[in-house]
């Protein structure tokens, strides 16, 4: 990350304008997540829930504004591989991202 123009650091990013704040975004498979709970526990935006029957939990991002930061921790933790990056975070009015490549995991712990 490198440093902002004064200029720059007057701007104050728009969240629900992806064009200056576009959060991350995890793709769920279902067939795989048997809802146990682990990565709405870790996720440290809260922006993870279970929903559906007692018995067939899945898990889903909350409606609204999501504010997935990209952590994969909801990867590192799921022990089905249920779950996933699909997009990184970028704050374009806030910070000047340097190209950080693939998304790298997590270690695991298991
Ligand atoms: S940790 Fe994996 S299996 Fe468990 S609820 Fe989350 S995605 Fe589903
Ligand atoms: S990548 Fe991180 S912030 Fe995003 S849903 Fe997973 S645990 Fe939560």
């Amino acid at each position: 990350m490198a440093l902002l123009t004064k200029k720059e650091m007057k701007h104050i990013p728009i969240v629900d304008n992806e064009e200056e704040a576009q959060f991350g975004r995890v793709v769920i498979d279902l067939d795989n997540c048997n809802g146990c709970k682990m990565c709405t526990i870790i996720c440290p935006t809260n922006v993870l829930e279970l929903y559906g029957p007692k018995h067939d939990k899945k898990v889903r991002l909350k409606e609204g504004l999501a504010m997935c930061l990209s952590c994969d921790n909801c990867h590192a933790i799921c022990e089905y591989d249920a779950i996933d990056i699909k997009q990184t975070y970028n704050f374009a009015g806030r910070y000047r991202q340097i190209n950080r490549g693939a998304p790298v995991h997590p270690r695991r712990s298991y």
